[in-house]
């Protein structure tokens, strides 16, 4: 089990908990108590993707059921080694976008900093499990690159902090971002995409909703919640202290085969976001990266789901059903 930090240490209660996050196959199966003929699929999978699963987040799965909506988004298996055509290694055209050090700039009046590579969780689905983040992300000495791009192309007014997770940089040093972006007169607003709290609600500190309030900025975190039983007590009461510091509070999921397919798990995502008061903001179509097409849903499907979710909800708690086509200026609505 997690054991909290006593008073007199420094490392913060959230970084602990990542040390002690599941990193090895055997260790999870035992936990979790795993079918063991899945083992050498898992094995192998996790050679080209490594498996990483905070202990409080396997802690919500059901012990033997391989299908676990929550497990399925975190256990290797064998399928990921088949390759698919049409699934490749940089599916939304990153390679091609990026414009100054650890900076990708898509769409107009918003650029999305890579601010590490880290993630406190590996996603099978992710898009990014093949990205060469070692050379491309804004690390300690490269933050001067990014901002004086920021502050020399006018037109940016929103900076998007992605990763990897943006939320594994610690408080202190993201604060120092947030306060270097504040001071670029055509910057507004700052967002943060990550799927940390989510996975560890430990990681929203006071610090944090310090950094997110004082630095003048409008302030909007992007939630990536995937399933229902993501939201746990622990991360509605963090996400209240968020709100009541004036963070805009949205979500992002991915449509993912066995999470998340069926309109019952989405109506249920939407109305326990809204209980935690997150807005459904996106509902994306998975990119299609190569290990990972098991977790795709076909688009006639994706569109029927999205149709039936729209029966059941009112209209703010509908995501937006999108998908990343390279070289758009925006994301692609599918219906
Ligand atoms: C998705 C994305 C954004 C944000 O798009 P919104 O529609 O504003 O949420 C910005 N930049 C890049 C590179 C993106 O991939
Ligand atoms: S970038 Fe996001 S989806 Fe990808 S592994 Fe990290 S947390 Fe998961």
């Amino acid at each position: 089990m997690i054991h909290r930090t006593s008073a007199t240490c420094q490392t913060p209660a959230w970084q602990q908990q990542l040390t002690s996050a599941f990193t090895r196959v055997e260790a999870l199966f035992e936990y979790l108590r795993i079918d063991p003929d899945l083992l050498p699929g898992a094995r192998a999978a996790a050679r080209e993707f490594s498996l990483r699963v905070p202990v409080g987040y396997a802690a919500l799965m059901e012990p033997g059921n391989p299908h676990d909506p929550l497990l399925r988004q975190v256990l290797p298996i064998d399928d990921e080694l088949r390759l698919q055509p049409g699934f490749s290694t940089d599916p939304v055209g990153d390679l091609d976008r990026s414009v100054g050090t650890g900076v990708l700039q898509k769409y107009r009046g918003r650029v999305l900093v890579i601010t590490t590579g880290a993630c406190g969780i590996h996603c099978r689905y992710c898009f990014r499990r093949h990205y060469p983040y070692s050379n491309s992300s804004a690390g300690c000495d490269r933050w001067r690159d990014t901002l004086d791009f920021i502050t020399r192309s006018g037109q940016i007014n929103e900076v998007i902090l992605s990763g990897g997770d943006p939320l594994m940089l610690s408080d202190n040093r993201l604060s120092q971002l947030a306060q270097k972006l504040s001071e670029i007169p055509h910057v507004k607003r700052l967002r943060v995409h990550t799927r940390l709290p989510a996975v560890l609600p430990e990681r929203i500190t006071t610090e944090m909703s310090g950094w997110l309030s004082d630095s003048g900025l409008q302030s909007v975190l992007v939630l990536h919640v995937n399933h229902a039983r993501e939201i746990t007590d622990p991360l509605r009461t963090a996400l209240s202290s968020l709100r009541s510091a004036g963070v805009s509070l949205l979500n992002q999921s991915v449509l993912l085969r066995g999470v998340n397919d069926s309109s019952r798990a989405l109506v249920e995502l939407s109305e326990g976001l809204s209980a935690a008061g997150v807005l459904p903001y996106y509902l994306h179509q998975l990119d299609p990266v190569q290990g990972a097409s098991h977790f795709a849903v076909p688009d006639p499907e994706a569109i029927e789901l999205h149709q039936a979710v729209r029966h059941q909800l009112p209209g703010y708690l509908v995501p937006r059903l999108v998908r990343e086509i390279p070289g758009s200026e925006s994301k692609t609505p599918l219906v």
